[in-house]
């Protein structure tokens, strides 16, 4: 049903990757994520390994054990990853464009040997503590702390959100020291640190999240990355984790595309298949056109990305023109299923659902808008 016939532009290797995370998602993920969806929980420790052994875990990251694939391919995996379920793209991500990526980029050599092998297998699980709960959008000026005492690190603070915290071997922490903001390794167990799951959300079910409590947590000195100073070090991450979404949100869509226009052909009213009647019809065509629009978008900001070209502010463009395209697809195709739209027998609402989180989290959709206006017109309207 992609009628711009996108997947025609990828390489054979390219097109490998997306025929192995596809069969992946269809085998081990689409039969059972409406149950975990339903019951709020993703089995990681199970489904990591796996991801592990495809080379789907920090997979744009050479050496280390990690595949060393092209922008495109990872983009790709992320868009099949997340036509079964936001929660699992989000999976991948945090462990390899934030967790991965911030040692890969940031970390002295013995943090890259000690972590990266066991994560890109799988077998060791990262998060990404960034955000507050009175800190998001604004993560400049955290509240959490990092002091030295002698040659450790004490840190306080409580972090938010924070995707697979309470499963994590490893939490990446970003806290305020004298200097500016530093990335921190914490390893789950040391004394004074705890991670509690978030429980009640309505979307995003089959994934983790959870809040952390620093209450002075002492660290080596050799825990802090030595290659991150200042903001700059967490933005660095997110770039990478948003060009995901990029892609990832087009597998969402698809999704609801493509259940709507089974549903549509096969419902009967009046008589007819309601994809008979042209309002349906228009909405269907109105749907192919914005995930053709997101596809394009997303192979040409990968392209870019591959080229060593892509700016932060074509990744907000990107990120903000594919997650509010594919809401509003996942939005469309819920009235074409009518009640049964409602429901966990069919992809679409879990999948509307999920998109809510995915709006807002990696910078909500106001805030790529601001980075967007600051681009155009060369003034910052941020405060
Ligand atoms: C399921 C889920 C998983 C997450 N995983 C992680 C994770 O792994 N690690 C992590 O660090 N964080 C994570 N987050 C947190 C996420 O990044 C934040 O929620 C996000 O940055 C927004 O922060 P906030 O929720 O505090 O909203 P706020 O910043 O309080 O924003 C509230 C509203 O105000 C708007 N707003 C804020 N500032 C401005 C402005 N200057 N101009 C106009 N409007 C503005 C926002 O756009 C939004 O609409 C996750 C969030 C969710 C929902």
């Amino acid at each position: 049903m992609d009628l711009l016939r996108i997947d025609d532009q990828f390489t054979d290797e390219e097109r490998m990757i997306r025929d192995t995370a596809r069969e992946f998602a269809a085998s081990r993920v689409e039969p059972h994520v409406a149950d975990w969806f339903e019951r709020g929980t993703f089995p990681v420790r199970e489904l990591a390994p796996e991801l592990g052994k495809l080379g789907l875990l920090g997979m744009h990251l050479t050496g280390y054990g990690c595949a060393g694939a092209g922008a495109v391919a990872y983009g790709i995996a992320c868009r099949e990853l997340e036509a079964a379920d936001s929660g699992l793209r989000s999976f991948v991500s945090v462990q390899g464009s934030l967790a991965m990526t911030a040692i890969h980029k940031y970390g002295s050599e013995e943090q890259k040997r000690e972590w990266l092998p066991r994560m890109a297998a799988g077998e060791a699980l990262g998060c990404f503590a960034l955000t507050e709960p009175d800190r998001g959008s604004d993560p400049g000026s955290m509240l959490t702390r990092a002091r030295r005492d002698g040659s450790d690190w004490v840190l306080n603070g409580t972090k938010m959100w924070i995707t697979n915290g309470s499963v994590a071997d490893v939490a990446v922490v970003w806290a305020r020291t004298e200097e500016g903001v530093r990335g921190f390794l914490v390893p789950a167990g040391t004394p004074g640190f705890t991670a509690s799951e978030i429980h009640r959300k309505l979307s995003l079910r089959a994934s983790i999240t959870s809040e952390l409590v620093l209450d002075d947590v002492r660290l080596p000195a050799d825990a802090m990355l030595p290659e991150a100073a200042g903001l700059r070090g967490p933005l660095g991450c997110l770039s990478e984790a948003r060009y995901g979404i990029i892609w990832g949100a087009v597998g969402a869509g698809r999704s609801c595309y493509e259940a709507a226009v089974s549903y549509a052909k096969s419902r009967e009213q009046f008589g007819r298949p309601i994809g008979a009647f042209q309002l349906t019809q228009e909405k269907l065509a109105w749907m192919e056109v914005e995930l053709g629009r997101a596809g394009l978008v997303a192979l040409h900001v990968g392209r870019l990305n591959e080229a060593g070209q892509v700016t932060p502010q074509q990744v907000s463009f990107g990120k903000l023109a594919n997650v509010r395209a594919a809401l509003d697809v996942a939005r469309q195709a819920r009235t074409v299923l009518g009640a049964n739209g409602i429901t966990l027998e069919y992809p679409v609402i879990r999948h509307m659902n999920n998109l809510e989180s995915v709006l807002t989290y990696e910078g909500t959709q106001e805030i790529h808008t601001l980075v967007l206006g600051e681009a155009i017109t060369g003034l910052s309207a941020y405060r």
